[in-house]
């Protein structure tokens, strides 16, 4: 993990939040490569989720939503972690996460308490009571209230779904393990609406496309798993979840979870709004309060897994090459143009018009700044797919050296169908 963790800050993945002020903790900005990695897993997640199918819509809903909401849905009561005090270093942890002694000095614990997760905030000049709202700790509640929008505009069938992705915000006890548990993060959410009686076999559809979608991606299988959840650890608001695992270097653990809400949620924001939130079957004139199946996963958990599983040290020769085999369509940079000869405006040239006419189509870099063996070593490092190297011999053949990233292997292209055949490597 210290490894990976080196890499993001090293090569510009991952840094430190508020750094030059000493940091703060749990919290993490992405780079120029985290920000290409993050964007290729939410289009390929989108891609996978909304382009593919025919039954599910995108939306993108505010993050501070009426306080009613938080009512309805359960989390102002329910959306609390048990939380107990070291008597003796007053450190605080979750009462699930540890025995009965302090594992920091050994002391003793204070008796659990309920500790609400949701991050509250004013809004307007005056901090009152009428005037708190929260940041959402769930993206899915944006959704929930647009079902009667969503109705009347798309007039879908049962079954449809709404797709989301955006930012949520939970005051977690325990943060930690690099960007495993922040405070803030990214969520991916679909909520899918069927008829209660298809909610059981939708379910478990839906574990298995969503499990499908990060092998596709690359994770090895070996460190995916499917775990059910016992009753004593679901949801306030689920009847069943299973819980896509991934094995981190700290240990198995969730990367999105696929619950059956039933119809919990549409039936609380009917009581408490008072509106209607049905769904009018035409043909058998039958009036439904769709159930949920909900795959909710985090952006910023499949980045460190995807990351994990790509990180690789390899001997070649004397040397260790990192390299990180990320999945084509989530690697940062899919080309890098390299000059093998710095100093020779020529070769400089060339290489530049090639890498500006490739830039056109294809995410690619252009670099003069090291040695080629250096240079391929910092494209290894962050994924990049290709690289193209410009030699003395372009300059008469007309022709390029492309490296392969994983198997290090080099063909020699002619410059002119140079973009087709790289077009053709994606
Ligand atoms: P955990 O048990 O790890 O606290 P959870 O079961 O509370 O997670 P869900 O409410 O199911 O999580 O949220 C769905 C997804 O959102 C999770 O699978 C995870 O990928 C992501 N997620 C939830 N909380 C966090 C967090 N604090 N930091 C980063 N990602 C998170």
């Amino acid at each position: 993990m210290d490894k990976v963790v080196s890499l993001c800050k090293r090569r510009g993945f991952i840094f430190q939040s508020s750094d030059i002020y000493g940091g703060l903790a749990n919290t993490w900005d992405y780079g120029p490569y985290g920000v290409e990695l993050k964007n290729n897993v939410k289009r390929s997640w989108w891609k996978s989720v909304v382009y593919e199918r025919n039954d599910i819509f995108g939306m993108d809903a505010a993050i501070l939503m009426h306080p009613k909401v938080w009512e309805a849905s359960g989390h102002l009561k329910g959306f609390t972690d048990l939380l107990v005090d070291c008597k003796k270093c007053r450190k605080r942890f979750r009462a699930d996460q540890v025995a009965d002694k302090c594992p920091e000095c050994g002391g003793g614990f204070t008796e659990a308490r309920a500790f609400n997760l949701m991050l509250k905030t004013f809004l307007g000049p005056v901090e009152d009571v009428n005037s708190i709202s929260y940041l959402r700790p769930e993206t899915a509640q944006g959704i929930f209230v647009n079902f009667s929008n969503i109705l009347d505009s798309k007039h879908p069938k049962l079954p449809f779904g709404l797709a989301q992705i955006g930012k949520s915000f939970r005051n977690e006890i325990t943060p930690g393990n690099f960007t495993f548990r922040t405070r803030e993060f990214e969520q991916m959410e679909v909520e899918y609406f069927v008829h209660p009686n298809d909610a059981e076999k939708s379910l478990e559809e839906w574990i298995d496309y969503r499990f499908n979608w990060y092998l596709a991606l690359g994770l090895n299988k070996n460190n995916l798993r499917k775990r059910p959840h016992g009753k004593d650890e679901l949801a306030h608001y689920a009847l069943a979840c299973t819980d896509i695992e991934y094995n981190f270097p700290f240990g198995w653990s969730e990367l999105e979870g696929i619950a059956n809400r039933t119809d919990f949620d549409l039936k609380q924001h009917e009581r408490v709004s008072g509106k209607e939130l049905r769904y009018l079957d035409e043909a058998t004139k039958e009036k439904v309060l769709p159930y949920i199946i909900e795959p909710s996963g985090g952006v910023d958990r499949s980045i460190l897994a995807f990351l994990a599983d790509a990180y690789i040290e390899e001997k070649v020769k004397d040397d260790i090459r990192v390299v990180l085999k990320l999945h084509k369509d989530l690697a940062p940079t899919k080309v890098a143009v390299l000059p093998l000869l710095r100093n020779r405006p020529e070769i400089v040239e060339l290489a530049k018009s090639i890498a500006a006419d490739l830039k056109k189509s294809i995410i690619t870099v252009y670099d003069d700044t090291g040695a080629i063996g250096k240079l391929y070593r910092r494209q290894d490092e962050v994924g990049t797919l290709l690289c193209v190297t410009v030699d003395v011999q372009s300059l008469e053949d007309k022709q390029v050296t492309v490296r392969e990233r994983d198997s290090m292997q080099q063909e020699r292209i002619s410059i002119d169908r140079l973009k087709e055949y790289l077009q053709g490597r994606f």
